[in-house]
């Protein structure tokens, strides 16, 4: 099963949980025991596992990305569209996971969740989700 489906961020840099959007497209598949894997179709996003309870979480990711690669800093891309911390940021955090559905559900930790990382927003950003049966 595959689909896609689409995510409208609010800021040039944000953390958004997409994991309600991920845990609906796995149950609607009817698959029990088998992977997911969700993939941002875009080069200046990326999609991680991390916690979603506590939102400075995401807010700390974009911080130490941001002194790690800060904007306009001399990077060789600038000079086409001026958002070359925005691509390695996504390089560095991949654009996709894969993870276990085990008894017809996504297996996360208590913790974890799906984060969209948007670095060069506000834009709509597709996903594409794809499901894998074990049976
Ligand atoms: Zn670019």
């Amino acid at each position: 099963m595959h689909q896609i489906f689409t995510v409208a961020t609010q800021q040039a840099k944000q953390s958004l949980d997409i994991t309600a959007r991920v845990a609906e497209i796995v149950k609607r598949s009817g698959v029990s025991r088998g992977l997911c894997h969700v993939m941002v179709l875009h080069s200046t996003a990326a999609v991680i596992l991390n916690e979603n309870d506590d939102p400075d979480v995401g807010v700390d990711v974009l911080t130490a990305l941001d002194r790690a690669v800060p904007d306009h800093a001399g990077w060789l891309h600038d000079r086409v569209d001026n958002n070359a911390h925005a691509h390695i940021k996504a390089a560095i955090l991949g654009a996709s996971e894969l993870m276990p559905i085990e008894g017809g559900r996504l297996q996360l930790g208590t913790w974890q969740g799906i984060m969209l990382m948007e670095f060069d927003g506000p834009r709509r950003r597709k996903v594409a989700v794809r499901i894998l049966t074990e049976e």
